[in-house]
């Protein structure tokens, strides 16, 4: 298959470990004879230094015709002191562009890694569930207001960005476990009133995916108490910030998670949920696994290639078993080095 790849390493360790997931993604285009091309773009701070905008128009181009995007991290401390620009805006406004309303986030254990969480053993073994979450509407993108004493932020959602949303988690749970848990506060709020009801009524075209509601507060305190239990969230854009940085903490780092953000049309942004780590970047010791399975998430989600993610998945499962390891896991080695033990095994 022929695809175009858009690369945006960003900023602190960003291009480290893009480098490293794009070398797994050219010994996949090898092993199975896939034509990969990959083109590289400014965003975030490294945009800004060199062209004064943190998404230059020539990135966003690129960016609309390719068949993906992969990103690294934007950001820092040292755009820190701008006050008109920041790196994030690059980011956020590439997202609007690409109407992307659907962030995906796979949480998964390890049995390898089970003791770097701060959870108890025996209660995260065998997690592995989809987090979505709703990206463009709720209280981050209302009408906002501010006088001296008072400040308000309006919670806006229309049945459209509700149905878009809940389709995509169910087309997820129904190739799973089948088992979709939607996430509100319907006893106090009206937007979740809406999405409860708009939601109920998406579930009668997939009737073989169980739907369960669950409040808001409750889910706070389920996913510690039994992460297991899930297969597939949904839930609108606050909530979803919050929870999708608890379940950060079941899986031991930060270092490990990808994520995609969908919309309608096949293309996907794809990106490690961790920042742009400037404490530890130009070392060679930040953990690429988050990226590298981002890239699996883009094979599957806007290539369609299953098997080819699913040996990248495979790939990732035998370095957690026999390293070796970066820091934030234990380790010592180097990303270059986790890069090459990945391709390894994925001739195995
Ligand atoms: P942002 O505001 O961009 O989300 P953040 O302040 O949440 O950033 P991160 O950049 O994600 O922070 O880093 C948080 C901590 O985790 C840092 O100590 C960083 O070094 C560490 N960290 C993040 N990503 C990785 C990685 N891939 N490998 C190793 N350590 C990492
Ligand atoms: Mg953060």
């Amino acid at each position: 298959m022929k695809a175009n790849i858009v690369t945006l390493p960003g900023d602190g360790i960003g291009p480290e470990i893009v480098t490293s997931a794009v070398n797994i993604l050219k010994e996949i285009a090898k092993i199975y004879n896939h034509d990969f091309s990959f083109e590289e773009h400014l965003i975030g701070g490294a945009a800004i230094d060199a062209t004064g905008n943190p998404l230059p128009k020539q990135t966003l181009l690129a960016c609309q015709k390719a068949d993906a995007v992969l990103l690294g991290a934007v950001g820092g401390p040292k755009w820190a002191h701008l006050s008109n620009v920041r790196p994030e805006q690059g980011l956020l406004a590439l997202r609007k562009a690409l109407n992307l309303f659907a962030n995906i986030r796979p949480i998964h254990t390890y049995d390898a890694l089970l003791s770097l969480s701060s959870l108890k053993e025996e209660k995260i073994k065998g997690v592995d569930f989809i987090f979505v979450r709703e990206l463009t509407g709720g209280a981050y993108f209302g009408k906002k207001t501010r006088t001296e004493k008072t400040a308000t932020d309006e919670t806006l959602y229309t049945v459209e960005e509700i149905e878009r949303v809940s389709r995509k988690a169910f087309e997820l749970a129904h190739t799973r476990r089948k088992h979709l848990t939607s996430v509100d506060k319907a006893n106090v709020l009206e937007t979740s009133r809406l999405w409860r009801e708009t939601i109920s009524q998406v579930a009668q075209d997939y009737p073989d995916v169980k739907l369960e509601h669950q409040l808001v507060d409750s889910m706070a305190m389920m996913l510690l108490i039994n992460p297991a239990h899930y297969d597939v969230i949904v839930t609108e854009n606050l909530f979803g910030d919050i929870l999708t940085d608890e379940c950060a903490a079941l899986s031991g780092s930060l270092g490990l998670l990808p994520s995609a953000s969908l919309g309608k049309e096949s293309i996907g942004l794809y990106e490690p949920i961790h920042g742009s780590a400037p404490d530890i970047a130009g070392k060679n010791i930040a953990n690429p696994i988050g990226t590298i399975l981002s890239v699996s998430l883009l094979l599957q989600y806007s290539l369609g290639l299953v098997n080819e993610a699913i040996q990248i998945e495979k790939a990732v499962n035998l370095l957690t078993q026999h390293g070796p390891l970066t820091a934030d896991l234990g380790g010592n080695a180097y990303t270059t080095e986790i890069t090459k033990a990945v391709i390894n095994n994925l001739h195995r």
